[in-house]
This record gives C-alpha cells, sequence and structure tokens, in this order.
C-alpha cells in the first residue's frame, strides 16, 4: 500500500504532502502534534510552502483540464467511491486510533466517526450514478434546451481538526463523485488520517494528481483560498478564518461553501419527556468533548420543570467518565490544546463573575494519569442574562450555559439571539409547539425529540454566521457542479435577428 504517513517503530509519524499520486517530503518547516492526552509528540507535520501548495493546485488543474477523471462514467467513479469506502473499513480500528490520539476525543466516538465516513464515500457514490441534466422543449418545436450539470473544475477542501476523517469524508468523494479534481488541506493538529486515508486512494487506483494532500497550517489554507486556480473552496472552520476565506477567495471569485461555527440552544418545554431531554441534553453539551460544531451547549428550560430539570442535568453531567482518549470506557476526553484549555475555563469564570451560577465542574481534576493531558470535568453554568459570552460565544468545549423562560416567543429569541446558526433541538411532546417552534428558528438543523442525530442524506449547513451553502444531501454534491444551458434551434433562422 502507498500509504503516506510512515510509523517509525520509535518516535513521532512523519506525515507530509501526496502531489501528483508522488508523496513529497518537503525540507521545509515541520509542526509537533503533541496528544491532548499525554502531551507526547505522536506526529511531524510538514508545512507546505507557496512551492508545494502551487505544485499541488497545478498537478489538479492538469488533472481536471487533461486527465481522464472529469471524463470517466459516474459507473466508474461510483466503483473507485465503493473500492475506497472498504478500504476504510478494513482500517477502520487504525483510522479512529489516530484521530482519538490526535484530536483527544474518546475512541469510541472515534470510531463512530470512521463508520460515519465510510457511508458518505458509499453515499456519494450513490448520487454519482445520480448526476443528470436536463432538457427543454418549452421553446417552441423548434428549440431544445439541455441544461448540463458539470464537475466545476479544481476544489480546494479545508479541513478542521474535531472530526479530521468525517470532515473530510463529507468533502472529498463527493467532489470526486462529480468529476472535480481535489486539494485537501487537513488541520495541522490532525493530519495523520487523511495522510492514512490518502494511502487507501492509491491503493484503491485514482489516477495521479486528482486528489492531492497538502499539510501545513494556516498559510497553506490561505495559499490555497487565494489562488486563481482553484475554482471552488469548500471549507470547514471556525467563522473568523472562514471570513479570511471570503477576502482571499475574491480575486478570481471562486465559489465557496463554508461550514463555520455554532451555538445551538437545547429548547426544553414542560410537557417534554423530561428524562430524555435530561440524558439528550448532558450529551449536546459533551459530546467530542463539546468540540462540536453542532454541539448543544445551550439549554433553555421552562420555568416550571427548571429546578428538577437542571438537578438532573447536573447528575448525569457529574457521571461522565473523563479519561484518556484511547481508553474504550471515556466518555470525555482531553480538549484540542492547553491554550484552548484555559479559555474554555475563562468562560466559565467570566460567567460566573457575571452572576452565573457554576452547578457543577468548576473544580480541577486531581486524577494522576490525567496530569500531563489537557482534561476538565464538564460544567453546567446557570446563568441569569443572556449578554455573556458564555452565552452569545462558541466556547467549544464541555460547558453548558442554561437560561430559563417563561413563553415559547422567550425561547425563540433567546435561541435566534446569536450571530449562529446551524442547529437547535425542541424537546415537547405538542405537535403545534414543535412545528411553529421548528418553523420559527433560524438554523439549517432542527432536531426534534433527539439531537445531534441527522443522517447524510439530509442537507447539512448553516444560517446567518454558520456558514455559505449545504454540504451532503443532493444540495452538498451540487455544491460541486456549474450548470451549462445549452439552447438549439433547428431549421432557417430567417427574420429571427432584427439585423
Ligand atoms: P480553524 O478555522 O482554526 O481552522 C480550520 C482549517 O482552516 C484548518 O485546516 C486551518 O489550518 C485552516 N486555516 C487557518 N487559517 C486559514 C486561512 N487564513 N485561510 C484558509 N484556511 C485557514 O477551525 P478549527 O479550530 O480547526 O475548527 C473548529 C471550528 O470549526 C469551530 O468554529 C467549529 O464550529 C467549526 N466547525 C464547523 C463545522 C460545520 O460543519 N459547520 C464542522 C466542524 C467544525
Amino acid at each position: 500500500m502507498n500509504a503516506t504517513h510512515t510509523t517509525p517503530a520509535t518516535g513521532p509519524r512523519i506525515i507530509g504532502h501526496v502531489i501528483d499520486g508522488v508523496e513529497a517530503a518537503s525540507a521545509g518547516r515541520t509542526i509537533d502534534r503533541r496528544a491532548p492526552g499525554t502531551d507526547e509528540v505522536v506526529s511531524q507535520v510538514m508545512a507546505a510552502d507557496a512551492a508545494e501548495v502551487g505544485s499541488a493546485v497545478a498537478a489538479a488543474r492538469r488533472a481536471f483540464d487533461e486527465g481522464p477523471w472529469p471524463r470517466t462514467t459516474v459507473a466508474e467513479r461510483a466503483a473507485f467511491l465503493h473500492r475506497v469506502a472498504d478500504l476504510i473499513d478494513d482500517h477502520a480500528e487504525e483510522l479512529a486510533r489516530l484521530d482519538a490520539e490526535e484530536v483527544g476525543k474518546p475512541l469510541t466516538t472515534a470510531r463512530g466517526d470512521i463508520g460515519g465516513a465510510a457511508g458518505l464515500w458509499r453515499y456519494a457514490a450513490a448520487l454519482a450514478m445520480t448526476m443528470k441534466g436536463q432538457t427543454f422543449t418549452e421553446g417552441g418545436p423548434d428549440h431544445t434546451g439541455l441544461v448540463l450539470r458539470e464537475p466545476i473544475g479544481v476544489v480546494a477542501l479545508i479541513v478542521p481538526w474535531n472530526f479530521p476523517a468525517l470532515i473530510l469524508s463529507q468533502k472529498l468523494p463527493f467532489a470526486l463523485a462529480a468529476g472535480c479534481t481535489a486539494i485537501v488541506k487537513p488541520s495541522e493538529f490532525t493530519s495523520s488520517s487523511a495522510s492514512l486515508i490518502f494511502g487507501l486512494i492509491a491503493e484503491a487506483g485514482l489516477p495521479a494528481g486528482v486528489a492531492n494532500l497538502v499539510t501545513g497550517d494556516g498559510r497553506a489554507g490561505a495559499l490555497l483560498s487565494e489562488s486563481p486556480a482553484v475554482d471552488l473552496v469548500s471549507f470547514t472552520g471556525s467563522t473568523a478564518t472562514g471570513r479570511k476565506v471570503v477576502q482571499a477567495s475574491s480575486g478570481n471569485l471562486k465559489k465557496l461553501s463554508l461550514e463555520l461555527g455554532g451555538k445551538a440552544a437545547q429548547l426544553v418545554f414542560a410537557d417534554a419527556d423530561l428524562e430524555d431531554a435530561a440524558a439528550a441534553v448532558a450529551h449536546g453539551a459533551t459530546f467530542n468533548n463539546g468540540e462540536c460544531c453542532v454541539g448543544q451547549p445551550r439549554l433553555l428550560v421552562e420555568d416550571q420543570v427548571a429546578d428538577d430539570f437542571l438537578a438532573e442535568v447536573v447528575r448525569r453531567m457529574e457521571r461522565i467518565r473523563v479519561g484518556q482518549p484511547l481508553d474504550p470506557q471515556t466518555q470525555l476526553g482531553a480538549l484540542i490544546h492547553a491554550d484552548h484549555l484555559a479559555k474554555v475555563r475563562g468562560y466559565v469564570e467570566d460567567a460566573a463573575e457575571h452572576d452565573g451560577t457554576v452547578l457543577t465542574g468548576a473544580a480541577p481534576l486531581t486524577d494522576h494519569a490525567l496530569s500531563a493531558g489537557q482534561f476538565m470535568a464538564p460544567a453546567v453554568v446557570e446563568l441569569t442574562r443572556a449578554d455573556v459570552p458564555l452565552f452569545t460565544e462558541e466556547v467549544f468545549g464541555p460547558v453548558l450555559g442554561a437560561l430559563r423562560f417563561s413563553t415559547r416567543e422567550e425561547a425563540i429569541s433567546l435561541a435566534n439571539g446569536v450571530e449562529y446558526g446551524l442547529s437547535n433541538t425542541i424537546w415537547s411532546k405538542n405537535t403545534d409547539t414543535v412545528l411553529d417552534t421548528a418553523k420559527a428558528l433560524r438554523s439549517g438543523t432542527v432536531y426534534v425529540n433527539t439531537t445531534i442525530d441527522a443522517p447524510p442524506q439530509m442537507p447539512f449547513g448553516g444560517y446567518k454566521a454558520s456558514g455559505v451553502g449545504r454540504e451532503m444531501g443532493e444540495a452538498g454534491f451540487e455544491e460541486f457542479t456549474e450548470l451549462k444551458s445549452i439552447s438549439i434551434r433547428t431549421g432557417k433562422r430567417t427574420g429571427a435577428f432584427p439585423v
């Protein structure tokens, strides 16, 4: 197998680029990745410079303009995507361990990610088979209108650290299914699973240059965003970086698909199944260490049930097992790095100084086995005001901020009162409450009596500052395509033109 990541007998993995089918060993700068659970250096990631990014873009451009991939049949593309899915299944445990170690997420969560990733390659294969245009004859008997659906071209796929293999798989197979060629840029914190997947792609027989990997930090992402030879950037990351991508992309007005931050609320009405809701609220605030764009870090709970409900959520949060990411018993692992842990704790301290009550989670962890890593106990803070950063900003850690409400209108106003609009959750048994509230919420996804739960057939994306465009579903596939209208008349055109 042409695996691009090497695992030396001792010492860190060396992770580098794959450009035009060749593992490119850059002589330049490398970035050490320390495992969040142990603080040991587990990989060294090559930081692409401008020449390397340029080579990767040129390879993708050549493969699109001159190579076979955009000219393959959809059946050939689908067969390739199925082969990669099978190889991901074969290497599932290895991939899950790489992501758990580098992200700090629980191994059980990482295993779920890899299962989901393989499913996305298969779903993209199915979508490839449905790729189609339209025909029109409404312009008269001598007119034929053809609308061709074509691959958009060269795409840059920029991936964050929180779901490395999964988010790569929300992008790359859909781009390949459409006939695009690609450059993938994983996060500098979590490049190992992308590197392994590129080995699997080579094993599955993708022609050189169709998918290229450049590793490195934001500089590599910025170079891709501004490149005039890139037709679309599909970016997942923070809203702040998304804004930079928008600015950098203006040179050639490339298309953008942006999956950005979130700040979801769970709205718990008094008539809900409160046991299910409490479990979901604890899960929604701590899933993937709380480092999740569709995490649910805000609780809005109806006054009359709030005391008991909060007590139950606290009880469940205190039962969550914090531990080493690779321990299969662990439910909450280590946060991505020390600065982030300090930032997350800072939000809790700030809320406490602004009339918030820390109901659980403020005490430091004393377990010696966790002393080297970036661990914290999950926290619940009851707030009295909605204008504190813990309630309005993306904290991205295992912290729940709770507010009480007395009317449905108040709950909707609080939920919508942030710049983000990625997802929200409603808990109620009343159909009117559910439907009227779901329609009033300004977010791309609404979960009802469940949370963080949507199949890849459903388009995923954000309202407001949570993004532009959609991923997954047919709409997500179509982001990687252009429409070309061909208008044809038959017969002599006498008198058709006024000159
Ligand atoms: P980030 O914005 O710091 O980085 C994301 C990626 O962009 C990384 O690969 C990074 O190297 C690269 N990058 C950094 N600077 C860049 C620049 N100037 N131009 C282009 N690329 C650049 O985000 P992160 O910390 O890796 O991920 C966490 C964020 O991602 C959170 O805000 C989270 O909500 C968001 N996210 C959103 C979704 C979604 O689907 N909406 C999913 C997962 C994560």
